[in-house]
């Protein structure tokens, strides 16, 4: 187990969490395993930070009718605001079996503000034993009134590279470069958009393009190319209220044509 997930494991053990964390990082994988040591720390049936009691067994197979997971359905960008009034709805309720309730929203920046404005109260004033967990890739995602309520930590490790979306970038940049195509910069910002982890793909796409600004790219100026890098930056940030990632990527990538 990681150190944060240790900490925070033994925090959550003494009943002293914070109702509502938020775990940003880079890795899902490891965010997700936080989370869930944090919910078996707070309801194993022999009281330690997580062992191999019924408890913790139900929520690793993820049945234990205390921890909901809010995640995306199949081929949705938003967590809708349905699923978040169930949310809000079930954590007015007590325990069914376990000491917490626990509510981990994977990923928490994919809810729409909409949605979100449905949560502030309960986050607010939540009952006593109902524990938020929020994970996201960087807490500059959520909106500021979701991060004041919260407590943020850190979890380390590091996506693995979707090489495939790397090179895919850069094989259009270089026919938008060589014929003067704009077709490549919308299939880009399609492409980008199409990715399940969104907010990765255009931190990529930025990456993507200061490397080619670096490294030059016959054409088209470094100072494009940075402008570009600058805008998909920008984007990401959009991405909080929203927005749409395939017209914000493309309007970004609009730096390049002149
Ligand atoms: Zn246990």
């Amino acid at each position: 187990m990681s150190s944060a997930a240790e900490l925070l494991s033994e925090t959550a053990r003494r009943g002293e969490l914070h109702h509502a964390i938020i775990l940003h990082g880079a890795a899902r994988e490891n965010l997700r395993a936080v989370a869930l040591s944090i919910a078996k720390a707070l309801n194993c049936l022999e009281g330690t930070t997580g062992d191999d009691c019924t408890s913790c067994q139900r929520i690793e197979r993820r049945i234990h009718p205390d921890v909901h997971f809010i995640e995306l359905a199949d081929d949705k960008k938003l967590i809708s605001v349905d699923q978040i009034r169930g949310m809000v709805a079930e954590a007015t309720l007590r325990p069914y079996e376990g000491r917490t309730q626990v509510f981990i929203i994977d990923p928490a920046d994919a809810v729409s503000v909409g949605a979100y404005n449905a949560t502030l109260k309960t986050l607010e004033e939540p009952s006593r034993d109902t524990t938020f967990i929020l994970l996201t890739r960087s807490p500059d995602l959520l909106l500021p009134t979701i991060r004041s309520r919260s407590q943020s930590i850190h979890v380390g490790g590091d996506a693995p590279r979707d090489e495939e979306l790397e090179s895919f970038i850069r094989e259009s940049l270089g026919r938008f470069a060589k014929q003067n195509d704009g077709s490549a910069l919308l299939a880009i910002a399609a492409e980008v958009a199409q990715r399940e982890d969104t907010s990765a793909a255009i931190a990529l796409l930025a990456e993507t393009l200061c490397a080619a600004a670096a490294d030059g790219l016959e054409n088209v100026s470094a100072e494009r190319l940075l402008a570009a890098a600058d805008g998909t930056m920008a984007a990401l940030r959009w991405l909080v209220v929203n927005a749409d990632a395939r017209l914000l990527v493309e309007q970004a990538l609009a730096s390049l044509v002149e």
